[in-house]
């Protein structure tokens, strides 16, 4: 898949999840979101997919996420994972050997 098209569905999903979710506040325990003007309650920004914007991108900088799945630290695959390197974990990395093997 071309990398704009992981953009282009990045911000779609954003934007998803503003329009069901609202404010990223809502459901996570982040603190500080830049440009989000939540007290705890409601975000009174408009453009609240900016707010989920600014959620994922703090995040990937902040900790290890998988490339291809996107498990996490704190959120691993079914039946569990490892890191395989920083940015792939070993649930992906069976899969892709096994694709590349057939
Ligand atoms: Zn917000
Ligand atoms: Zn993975
Ligand atoms: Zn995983």
């Amino acid at each position: 898949m071309e990398k704009e098209e992981f953009q282009k569905a990045f911000v779609l999903a954003c934007r998803f999840l503003s329009d069901t979710i609202g404010c990223p506040k809502i459901y996570t325990e982040e603190e500080d979101i830049q440009g989000c003007t939540s007290d705890g309650e409601n975000c009174e920004k408009e453009d609240q997919w900016e707010c989920w914007q600014h959620y994922f991108l703090e995040r990937v900088s902040t900790e290890e996420v998988c490339r291809i799945c996107g498990c996490t630290q704190d959120n691993a695959c079914p039946g569990g994972c490892w890191w395989i390197k920083e940015d792939l974990c070993s649930s992906c990395y069976e899969k892709l050997k096994s694709q590349s093997a057939s």
